[in-house]
């Protein structure tokens, strides 16, 4: 089947991305997955990563999501996260503040069933993921 499919990215605060898409690929549990328009329904949950989707231009674009799910549907694709920014909109600065400081708490705990522990784990997750996105090659 031809043509662009719907893309939305919605986190508690905001909707970062709503716009038509020649395809996605995303940051599955399992695996990157690629989506184009006429995919077979499903839901599935994601991982710390990037999504990344070519625009009807054919651009290109780059966006951070924190993990959460991707409901895929023929026509459209919906990412629910708990945060996600668009490569324009990622503040260098502060990911590599917040890499530094889970970092620290890391090298002061140093015990994996410490809560703390998988707190600064996670949190260094989306600051390399962060970082990533902004300094890896790719579009806006
Ligand atoms: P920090 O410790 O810097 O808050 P974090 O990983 O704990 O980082 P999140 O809980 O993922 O932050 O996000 C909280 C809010 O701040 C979200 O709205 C998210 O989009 C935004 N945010 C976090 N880090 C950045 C960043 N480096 N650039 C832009 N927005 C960010």
């Amino acid at each position: 089947m031809a043509g662009n499919i719907t893309l939305e990215v919605v986190t508690p605060d905001n909707a970062v991305v709503s716009e038509e898409a020649q395809i996605v690929m995303a940051p599955g549990e399992y695996g990157e997955f690629g989506v184009l328009i006429g995919h077979t329904s499903f839901l599935t949950t994601l991982k710390v990563g990037n999504l990344r989707y070519r625009d009807k231009a054919g651009s290109e674009r780059v966006v951070f999501v924190s993990g959460g799910f991707a409901e895929v549907l023929p026509k459209k694709v919906t990412i629910l996260a708990e945060s996600a920014e668009r490569r324009k909109d990622i503040d260098i600065e502060r990911a590599k503040d917040a890499m530094k400081r889970a970092e620290e708490r890391l090298a002061a705990k140093g015990r994996e069933e410490d809560t703390d522990f998988l707190r600064a784990q996670a949190a260094l997750q989306r600051a390399i993921s962060r970082i990533g996105v902004v300094q890896g090659q790719g579009g806006a």
